[in-house]
């Protein structure tokens, strides 16, 4: 089956993990080259200008609660923070999101 993208859109998932009030949704963006960020079913998150690609649990977010330090989440803030994000389910789905969910595993 091929990897369906759609544009990421929600809150910071790094403040949800450490227990900060998350902003609001946002785009977010390659911090290598500033392309905008897709995220696909098959849960890799792919920049749209650079095409770099690596799964959810390797990508590091700031946001403007913490602009230029790049922090973790873990599954399951990822998770909480992408169903939360009216824009991205209105886009994919909710197939689209059950199958992130299913390649998200445990970290
Ligand atoms: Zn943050
Ligand atoms: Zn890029």
């Amino acid at each position: 089956m091929s990897v369906v993208y759609h544009r990421l859109y929600f809150s910071c998932p790094a403040c949800a993990a450490s227990g900060q009030r998350a902003g609001p949704p946002t785009y977010w963006y390659h911090s290598d080259c500033d392309g905008p960020l897709d995220i696909g079913s098959d849960a890799t998150v792919r920049c749209s200008r650079c095409y770099f690609a690596s799964h959810i649990r390797h990508w590091r977010y700031s946001c403007a609660n913490h602009q230029g330090d790049y922090r973790s989440t873990t599954s399951s803030h990822f998770a909480s923070s992408m169903s939360m994000s009216a824009a991205l389910l209105a886009a994919g789905g909710r197939s689209w999101l059950i199958s992130i969910l299913g390649n998200l595993s445990d970290w």
